[in-house]
């Protein structure tokens, strides 16, 4: 049975890094390609310039907008295709966004206005454009849920994975600190004459193998299990994202069964 191990979780960057366990390398791609393709996302796909006298060009201004991450409520939005309005455009499948400003300086995220308070720009310091004085910018701005295979802008995040590396010290080290420096990701520490793994830097380790060319008594091996990285640009989290793919993979398991 498949397992999941979480190693680590970084908040801040808002990253979670995990141990695939009896699973293969299809899965795992698997996985990779929903999330990008498939997880959907809420991003600005239409939008109306009442006023721009900025020193962007509307559509500068327009791809701008379209790329800033909105906060995404999955469970208040359908995809406009799935939609009861028939894609029409209704509360459930359009979020609008407006943007006023006419003050001197940077035009922050923060300063765009949501009708949804769940669902606002994620990153309140993220810059828009900027305003000299008299210059002034009136957008109104419609979201929408869609895919990453239809645009990057709807990507959740980047995930990647990489076979666990397996690095072990079988005998004395000739020389410790030129194995501890030779390491980009600083895997190994000292240990009275020789030198040991630290195991929470391990999942770091990029497969380089200069520690095994400077000594042959460090070995490196690749077990089957994998280190998959979710990297989320902040519409979902990182838990929803994996929740969504996995959810994606069994709808699609179901249709193809009722196909037969
Ligand atoms: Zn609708």
């Amino acid at each position: 049975m498949i397992k999941l191990e979480k190693i680590k979780e970084e908040r801040k960057k808002n990253k979670w890094t995990f141990l695939l366990k009896n699973s293969d390398e299809v899965f795992a791609n698997t996985i990779r390609r929903l999330i990008i393709e498939e997880v959907p996302t809420l991003a600005v796909e239409e939008l109306e310039i009442k006023e721009n006298s900025s020193a962007l060009y509307d559509e500068m201004l327009a791809l701008r907008l379209g790329l800033t991450p909105i906060k995404t409520d999955l469970k208040s939005y359908e995809l406009k295709e799935k939609c009861k309005c028939g894609g029409a455009g209704c509360a459930q499948c359009e979020l609008k966004i407006t943007l006023k400003a006419s003050k001197k300086g940077y035009v922050y995220a923060e300063d765009a206005v949501s009708a949804d308070p769940h669902c606002v720009f994620v990153y309140p310091k993220m810059i828009l454009v900027k305003l000299l004085s008299k210059q002034k910018v009136d957008v109104t701005m419609t979201a929408v849920l869609g895919r990453g295979k239809d645009h990057a802008k709807w990507a959740p995040g980047l995930p990647f994975y990489h076979r666990e590396p397996i690095i072990k010290v079988t005998g004395p080290v000739a020389d410790p600190e030129k194995v501890v420096q030779s390491c980009p990701k600083g895997i190994f520490g000292i240990k009275g004459k020789s030198v040991e793994v630290i195991k929470d830097k391990l999942p770091d380790c990029h497969e380089c193998q200069q520690c095994t060319d400077l000594d042959k008594n460090i070995t490196f091996e690749e077990s089957g299990n994998f280190i998959f990285t979710i990297e989320s640009w902040g519409q979902l989290t990182c838990k929803e994202i994996l929740n969504q793919s996995i959810g994606i993979l069994i709808d699609k398991i179901e249709e193809l069964e009722k196909s037969i």
